[in-house]
């Protein structure tokens, strides 16, 4: 039998060294009365993990380079703190009786077989890895529908389009309005895009990311996998999803209603906001962001993207139309893409065309399985290294 718990709420975090993991961690060290982290976990950046442990106590610290976990349980083990590493262990770490809330803040594909665990165990999931929904929307709404885990949007755009919900009946919503800022790249020609490197694309103009997502956010790829989020998340249809640019990054998404009405929901840049939200299942704590100053911001535009300039956000019907394994390709093809780019080794158009390359020749599976998509990521993995590899060498 369940025993009786009444304290804090207990966090499990993925990918807490990271930009949202770390600011998870500050909420809940400024809210250890609502808040505790009995989860940490972590990829390669094992001396960060120990300083958080040491901080917040939790009750495992799970590294994802086993090479690492020496390191780790020398730091840890004389503290009490459990310490464990690799995909396995991340996934099983969700599961526990002492976790609450898993809040999926690591980068890329390597969230989706915690995600799933997570579901499977019916805990309740704070989404700040996209790629998840990206890679298996169709799958894991499934399994959601027999789970009890409620999925708490922290991406800003979704969070923004939630909280216009409240309240609101689901049959009156007419369309969601996706804002993007347009990225580092928006006021630039198209010649000076082709000869742009890492450093230029990494200086994105208002929001301070990881490297991974700041790449995506100058490819535009980011909005098109936000509208692939927002498709499975709000259980809307395709068509009646859009992007438009924003550039000053005020408002965060829009939700328009049958009767004309156009909601929004407005503040400072910063993640900070969604992030409580979510962790407060929609209870708003005081001092967790600025106040908005409208007249500082003096005034808000708004632009139709540019898919000819970026060509990636185009990607995002054309995923959702053909459907199957077409976004896990893409999200597959991308990730060996952007490290790629990281490196210097391919340009930056070379991202998309790695894309689509990819997508050419990864065979289409209309209803993939769980099986099917992890095949169909290592595979597209592969095709994307071989034509980088025939890119490098033209180079
Ligand atoms: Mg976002």
């Amino acid at each position: 039998m369940k025993q009786q718990y009444n304290g804090p709420k207990r966090i499990a975090v993925l990918g807490s060294t990271g930009s949202i993991g770390t600011q998870t961690l500050d909420i809940i060290s400024r809210h250890s009365d609502r808040y505790a982290a009995t989860v940490l976990a972590a990829g390669t950046r094992v001396d960060d993990l120990i300083a958080q442990a040491l901080r917040h106590r939790p009750a495992i610290a799970i590294i994802g380079d086993e090479t690492l976990l020496p390191r780790l349980r020398e730091a840890l083990a004389p503290l009490g703190i459990a310490t464990a590493a690799g995909a396995d262990a991340l996934a099983e770490a969700t599961t526990r009786d002492d976790v609450d809330m898993v809040v999926t803040a690591t980068v890329g594909y390597s969230g989706l077989l915690p995600t799933i665990a997570a579901i499977r165990a019916g805990k309740d999931i704070a989404l700040a890895n996209k790629e998840t929904m990206v890679v298996a929307g169709a799958l894991i709404t499934g399994m959601l529908a027999e789970s009890s885990t409620r999925i708490f949007p922290v991406d800003s755009e979704h969070s923004a389009i939630y909280q216009c919900l409240q309240g609101e009946d689901r049959d009156a919503v007419s369309r969601l309005i996706i804002t993007a800022s347009g990225g580092p790249f928006r006021t630039w020609e198209r010649e000076r895009i082709a000869a742009a490197r890492a450093a230029d694309a990494l200086n994105h103009p208002n929001w301070s990311m990881g490297a991974k997502i700041t790449i995506d956010s100058a490819t535009m790829l980011n909005k098109a996998f936000e509208i692939i989020e927002a498709r499975w998340l709000f259980d809307i249809a395709p068509e009646r999803i859009e992007a438009i640019v924003h550039p000053q990054s005020i408002i965060h998404s829009m939700v328009e209603f049958r009767d004309g009405a156009l909601k929004a929901q407005m503040g400072v840049p910063d993640m900070e906001l969604p992030i409580a939200y979510a962790l407060g299942e929609t209870t708003r704590l005081a001092d967790v962001s600025a106040p908005c100053d409208l007249l500082a911001a003096h005034s808000l535009t708004f632009e139709q993207p540019d898919v000819h300039k970026f060509p990636c956000l185009g990607l995002a019907h054309y995923a959702l139309d053909r459907a199957g394994n077409t976004a896990c390709v893409i999200n597959a093809a991308n990730e060996v893409a952007v490290a790629a780019f990281l490196r210097d080794t391919i340009g930056f158009n070379d991202i998309y065309r790695t894309i689509t390359t990819s997508l050419e020749r990864v065979e289409f599976i209309a209803d993939p399985s769980l099986d099917d998509l992890v095949a169909t990521n290592a595979l597209a993995r592969t095709r994307a290294a071989e034509f980088i590899n025939t890119l490098s060498h033209s180079r």
